[in-house]
């Protein structure tokens, strides 16, 4: 019996080799590596798929999150408020800025920022929020700018696991002032290494973002600011360029998978399947269900990790996504808090188990997926 994995990407490099074969050997004949015309076109086509009139592309999810902290002059003394349920880069790179991040609870339907403490946390030193559409669903973006207006912060979204998702139609990333994507591999847009992209309709923000991205320098061997060297090279340009017009396809495919899914999980008792927000299109990076109620004399955590390990010796590979929240990381324990600090996030954190998530996923594979999960549920099992 073969186990299925978490997520296949070879099973995708296949469906697309052929184009994507084709733009790599184009790219290396041509001597033009690094910038140029091909992640200019890149570029261009991001922005106008999310929204926005300017992308700027970059090294990673992490640099462009960076960078538009950087672009908003963010830094010491600066608060900036986010969610401690991610990855870390959404915090980390606060902290690389100099500023301070502001943890806030969760919503545990959503997984995301709870917007009510969200005002509750806002003080005369914050600057900046940043909503993390974790797991591809996107943040109730309405109320987000409502606030975020109401107290003259800037809206950076870490769109990195939401490339596609909307809110009230509009992509996500195009809301904010600026929105933030991945293109690591296993990211719904995916390179073949890494990759990031900022994406804006401000040029003057677009233009600093450009500077700071090449040692910070506007004109070349002429230095403005200490910047950073985070491009993304023509190679993953060229990759993205083919695999960016198979991503509303890639996206449609997940949703059904997840549809199935809420289908199948629906009826079974100590499962809560994760639901769509009424005006919100998610686009499912992690389709990531709660173990609970807990079954009595079980603990949370140990218990979803019983599940998973049994899971496992059925063939279904599952992930935590994430073991540890960011308040309690030891990285951040200068900042204060501590167990305790954010109950929902900590909850969740010892009962979310992430399922086989990607586009090319059967019906029969997600039967098989569930049919394990059912049988690991019994506690003496
Ligand atoms: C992946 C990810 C990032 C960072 O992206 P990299 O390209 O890996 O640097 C940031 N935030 C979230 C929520 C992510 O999932």
């Amino acid at each position: 019996m073969s186990v299925i994995p978490p997520l296949d990407l070879t099973q995708q490099f296949q469906t697309i080799s052929a184009e994507v074969n084709e733009a790599v050997l184009t790219v290396l004949a041509s001597g033009q590596y690094i910038n140029g015309p091909r992640v200019q076109q890149f570029e261009q086509a991001f922005a106008a798929y999310i929204g926005t009139s300017e992308a700027i592309a970059c090294n990673s999810g992490t640099d462009a999150l960076y960078l538009a902290l950087r672009a908003y002059d963010i830094g010491a003394g600066d608060e900036v408020i986010t969610t401690p349920f991610t990855f870390i880069a959404s915090a980390e790179t606060i902290s690389q800025a100099q500023a301070t991040p502001v943890f806030v609870d969760i919503d545990p339907a959503t997984f995301n920022l709870d917007l009510a403490q969200v005002e509750a946390a806002i003080t005369p030193r914050t600057r900046a929020i940043i909503p993390v559409h974790l797991f591809g669903q996107p943040v109730d973006m309405t109320r987000l700018m409502a606030i975020a207006q109401a107290h003259n912060l800037i809206v950076i979204e870490d769109s990195a696991q939401a490339a596609g998702a909307e809110w009230n139609g509009q992509r996500v990333g195009s809301i904010g002032q600026v929105g933030c994507f991945s293109f690591f591999p296993t990211k719904n847009l995916g390179a073949c290494g890494d990759g990031g992209a900022v994406t804006t309709s401000d040029p003057a923000i677009a233009a600093r973002i450009r500077a700071l991205r090449e040692h910070g320098s506007r004109t070349r061997y002429y230095h403005d600011e200490i910047g950073l060297t985070s491009r993304l090279d023509a190679v993953q340009a060229a990759i993205l360029q083919v695999k960016l017009r198979y991503l509303e396809t890639w996206n449609e495919q997940r949703r059904a998978i997840a549809a199935r899914y809420t289908e199948l999980l629906r009826p079974i008792p100590g499962v809560i399947p994760p639901l769509p927000i009424p005006g919100g299109k998610p686009v499912w990076h992690q389709y990531t269900i709660r173990l609970s109620p807990l079954p009595a004399g079980t603990v949370g955590g140990e218990y979803r990790d019983r599940v998973r390990q049994s899971m496992q010796q059925q063939g279904v590979s599952s992930m935590i996504y994430y073991p540890l929240p960011l308040h309690l990381q030891k990285v951040y324990e200068p900042l204060g808090y501590g167990p305790g600090s954010f109950p929902i996030t900590e909850q969740l954190c010892h009962e979310v188990l992430s399922l086989p998530m990607f586009p090319e996923l059967t019906p029969e594979q997600q039967e098989r997926v569930v049919y394990a999960l059912k049988d690991s549920l019994n506690p003496q099992g």
